[in-house]
């Protein structure tokens, strides 16, 4: 079976549409992206399209890759006082030089506001499993599976990336919807042993065809979160072709968990 994220992005997109026409107010998601970055300015792209297609302005504010802390923290705190701004992101990764000032540049955003879930106010609340904004990739998956009816609670879940962005967050979110939870990363030995004990394998490493079918079983659910761009293709982490035929369940990429994340992101912009 084919997990299409597009179908189920699609349907929960209608949804969206409804309740952003029921707002007197639409709030605007401001992106700042700083620098260039081939990848980060397809995401925003893909961004900007979703919220003009549901309604919801998205303004983005590029900055020189030489910018000062100092101004990228008092833009984001004009924003934090604009209350048509409903959602802040600063698109990652940032720059090299303002690598070690990543995480002060994303918590000088309002948590209420922090529509990534990255600031130590959301990431926390979900380490307590508490309410919070939960990262958009990892609501994106958790929704993919439960839109599939496939059950998480008491699965043992095998998780291969461990960036907070992606693996951490995700293995948070499904500790705490009662999963068993197994992270790997590239120092993991045999990795290909513990895929095989997943119920369900998510994988989100940005190493294209790293899971063959020596790494998987009939049974299993894949989730494949990497994205990677070769030329003019988009490749996962999964040697697709040689691993649907095997497993229960597989998502595409493209077409998996790409659109479920930016759904989510609007999600975590309008519902909370
Ligand atoms: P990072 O580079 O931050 O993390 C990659 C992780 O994968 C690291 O933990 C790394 O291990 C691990 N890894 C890399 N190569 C291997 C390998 N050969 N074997 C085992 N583990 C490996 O990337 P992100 O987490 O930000 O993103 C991961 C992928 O997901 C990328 O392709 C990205 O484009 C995609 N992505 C997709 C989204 C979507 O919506 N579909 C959203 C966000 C990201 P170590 O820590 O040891 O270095």
């Amino acid at each position: 079976m084919i997990l299409s994220g597009t179908t189920i992005a699609h349907k929960r997109k209608e949804d969206l549409i409804k309740k952003v026409e029921s707002l007197e107010e639409k709030p605007t998601l401001v992106i700042i992206q700083i620098g260039e970055n081939q990848e980060s300015t397809l995401y925003i792209n893909q961004k900007i399209k979703f919220g003009k297609s549901i309604g919801v302005p998205v303004e983005l504010y590029q900055l020189e890759e030489n910018v000062t802390l100092e101004f990228i923290q008092k833009l984001i705190s004009d924003f934090n006082h604009d209350d048509e701004v409903g959602g802040i992101i600063v698109q990652l990764p940032v720059p090299e030089n303002l690598k070690q000032h990543q995480f002060e540049i994303i918590d000088s955003i309002k948590p209420s506001k922090d529509v990534d879930g990255l600031t130590s106010y959301n990431v926390k609340k979900l380490m307590s499993n508490e309410e919070g904004i939960v990262p958009a990739t990892a609501l994106g998956v958790s929704n993919l599976l439960k839109e599939a009816n496939i059950k998480i609670a008491s699965q043992n879940i095998v998780i291969v990336g461990r960036s907070l962005l992606v693996g951490r967050s995700l293995s948070q979110l499904l500790i705490n919807q009662d999963a068993t939870v197994t992270i790997c990363h590239s120092k993991t030995k045999n990795l290909s042993e513990i895929t095989k004990l997943a119920d369900i394998l998510i994988t989100a490493t940005g190493t294209p065809k790293l899971i063959t079918k020596d790494f998987v079983h009939k049974d299993q659910v894949v989730i494949d979160v990497g994205i990677t761009s070769t030329g003019e293709l988009l490749e996962g982490d999964v040697d697709f072709e040689k691993v649907e035929g095997v497993v229960r369940a597989i998502t595409p990429v493209p077409g998996g968990v790409g659109p479920m994340t930016v759904l989510s992101l609007f999600e975590n912009l309008i519902l909370k």
